[in-house]
Order: structure tokens, then sequence, then C-alpha cells
């Protein structure tokens, strides 16, 4: 039995990986306590895990910060994680003296995780929930002139917060070094060898274990005609426009319509929806996907996953830098297509697109068998058990 300190910042796509985890060390009688928010309370003590509440920990945002963080603007992201870590260090400090865990499992860019790992030298495993990223695959990213701006303007900033750091204690070389990480460094990421890109490059220190979902079900995909899932994910949600053009393009089509918009959008302001047409605010998406024959995705490394762990083939609609990376490989394998034009008809081409051409689903079809001979949850618990590992 060991006591394991899960960390995590709050955002779904990064927390939903690491739930069945935790529920499959808790199955195995370790002690799993989960610093989390609020907001993923209820997930996370239904895995079996101590839930804490690490909300009086963040930081009042100004509106400039809020739309900075919305954007995913990596400076903001960046600037508020060293805040959290900064407001949580006395707190951290006593919990890691009163429960003694035996290893940590964090988040990739969780820097109060990894950086109190470090500074109680606690064995450190790294849960990833985008592909791996070290020199040759980050190749695959596509960074906008926005981003790149961002990243530029942002340096002077996040200087100054790195030194507040240091100034705590917390030895830190460099904002690379917490973002990144090393072939020496315990990492899970939730994708098989084959769909990671260039995952011959990584040390034997990453475990690839496939998807981290809780699902046992088969796709089924057989009904009186196609379904189409639509979801921008939970993050850069709001987008009526988009929602509108789909509605539009897809209203005439002998097809079935789900839409997730997230909590921000008024479903009022869509209109009347047509017959084939439903939204709501959020879905059970593993549970559509499995019916879905297509998913229109904002490629989300969880969603894209998802998708083709329920063999349903996408039209791919990235907005950041990692999600044009997650899209590419989804192009690589067929299983997808870009979507050229975010018009009505560049939608609708689309999706008529991967309807009349098997080819795609097959390819996500494969994919989701390969997936599902990974070890998953279980193959994660385990590496997590036997941290550290040393490889010759
Ligand atoms: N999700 C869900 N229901 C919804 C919308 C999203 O369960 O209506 C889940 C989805 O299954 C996935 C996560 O939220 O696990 C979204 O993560 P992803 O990495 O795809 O995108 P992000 O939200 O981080 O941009």
């Amino acid at each position: 039995m060991k006591k394991i300190a899960f960390f995590c910042i709050p955002a779904h796509g990064h927390t939903n990986p690491m739930l069945p985890v935790a529920a499959e060390l808790v199955r195995r009688g370790n002690v799993v306590r989960f610093y989390s928010f609020d907001e993923f309370e209820k997930k996370i003590r239904a895995t079996g895990a101590e839930f804490i509440s690490c909300d009086s920990f963040l930081p009042n945002l100004t509106k400039q910060e809020e739309a900075g963080l919305r954007n995913v603007s990596a400076t903001e992201m960046t600037v508020q994680d060293i805040r959290i870590t900064l407001s949580m260090n006395e707190f951290l400090d006593q919990e890691f003296k009163s429960f003694q865990p035996d290893v940590v499992y964090t988040d990739s860019v969780c820097f109060w995780g990894k950086l109190n790992a470090w500074k109680h030298h606690v064995p450190m495993v790294v849960s990833t929930s985008t592909f791996a990223f070290n020199q040759m695959s980050s190749r695959y990213m596509k960074n906008s002139p926005k981003e790149i701006a961002d990243m530029i303007f942002g340096l002077p900033k996040i200087s100054r917060e790195l030194r507040k750091l240091k100034l705590y204690g917390f030895r830190v070389k460099s904002v690379f070094s917490l973002i990144q990480s090393d072939n020496n460094t315990d990492s899970v990421v939730y994708t098989s060898q084959m769909f990671q890109p260039c995952a011959e490059s990584f040390s034997d220190h990453y475990a690839f274990v496939g998807p981290s979902v809780f699902s046992n079900v088969l796709p089924v995909k057989e009904k009186d005609r196609p379904l189409i899932y639509i979801s921008m994910g939970t993050v850069i949600n709001d987008r009526p426009d988009f929602y509108g053009k789909c509605i539009d393009a897809l209203k005439n089509l002998n097809v079935d319509v789900i839409i997730s918009c997230g909590n921000a959008i008024n479903l009022e302001k869509l209109g009347v929806l047509p017959d084939n047409i439903r939204v709501y605010p959020y879905v059970d998406q593993l549970d559509i996907l499995a019916k879905a024959d297509a998913f229109i995705t904002h490629c989300g490394m969880n969603s894209v996953s998802e998708s083709l762990y329920m063999a349903a083939p996408m039209v791919l609609y990235p907005q950041t830098n990692e999600q044009h990376a997650v899209a590419r490989r989804v192009t690589e394998i067929g299983a997808g297509i870009m979507l050229k034009e975010d018009s009505s008809e560049g939608i609708r081409t689309a999706v008529q697109e991967l309807l009349n051409h098997s080819a795609y689903g097959s390819a996500a079809a494969e994919c989701s068998v390969d997936f599902r001979v990974c070890p998953g949850a279980a193959g994660a618990a385990e590496f997590i058990e036997n941290a550290p590992h040393s490889y010759a």
C-alpha cells in the first residue's frame, strides 16, 4: 500500500484522464489524496480518493487576466500557475509533512505538484494529458503569430514571477524546465506508442498507456441514420458563431446532430433548433462517441483519444498549437480531415466527405483496436506504484 498525492490544474481535460488512474490505485489498496478544486470534487470522490479543496488558493483575477486564461495564453497560464504555487506554499509544506506521500502524481503543467515533489524529495510521476513533447515531436505544433507574440512579450512578466519562486526557495532553472519533461522524468502519457508522434525518441521513463477512460463500452454504429457529434471542448467553447454555422450546415442533411456547447452559451441565442439537432451544455461524451459516425472537434487530446477509442472519424478544427499537433497526427493515420473553411458550406462538405468515404471510419476503428490493447489506467497505476524507475 502506498500513499499517493495527486495534483492537477483546474481543467477538465487535465483532470479527466487522472480519474480512472486514481480509481485503479484505490482499488489496489493505495491511499490517494487528490489536491484539486471544488468543480471536480464529485468526480474525484467517486474514485474513492480523498479530495482536498484548493479553491481558496486561486488568485482573484483582473478582467484582462481572465480573458488571457480563456484564450489559453501561455504567459497568463504560466503566471497564474506560479501565483497559485506561491499561495499554496505553506499549506503544502504542512501537507507533505503530515501525509508523507510515497509518490507524487502530478499533471505536467501543474507547477505546485512538480515543485513540491522536488522540494520534499518525493518520487514524482508526471501525468501528460497531451502528446509527450520533446524537440522532435514538438515539430508537430504550429504556433500562430498570436501565440508567438504572447510568448515573446510575456517573457519579462514570467521572469518576474520566476524570481519570486526562487525567493521562496524553489530551485528553477527556467520556465521550460518546469513545463517540459526530459528523458529521465517518469511520465505517463495517455496514448499508444502507435499514435504518439516520434515515439521512438522517448526513453523507457515514458509509459504510453493508451487512453485513460472509464468506459468499456464497444462502439455500436448501427442505426437509422448517421449521428454527428460536435464539441469545442471545455475551455475555448464560447463559439455561438461556429455552432450556428454547424446548425445551418447540417439542418437539411439526413443526419442527427448533437452539439455540446459548454455553459457560457445562452441556448436561446441559437434560435429555434431544427428537428434533427439537439444542443446541450454538457453531455456524456464517450457514450455519444460510441454511436457517432463523425465528430467535429477542436482536437483536444482527450476528445480525439475518446473519438478514436470509439472508432468515430473526425472533422478537425484545432484552435491552439497543441491541438494542431493532435490534428496533424489524426490526418497522418487517416482517421479525419482538416476543416478547410469554417463556413456552413465548408462544414457540410467536410462532414459529407467523412460519411461518404468509409476509409476514415476504418482508420479510426483500427486505432480503436490499438488503443484497447493498451493497459490504460491499470498500466498507469502499476507504473506509479513502482516509481521511481531506474533504467540503464
Ligand atoms: N467532455 C464531456 N462532455 C462534454 C464536453 C467535454 O465529458 O460535453 C469531456 C471530454 O470527454 C474530454 C474533456 O471533457 O474528456 C475535454 O478535454 P479535451 O482535452 O478534449 O479538451 P479541453 O476541454 O481541455 O479543451
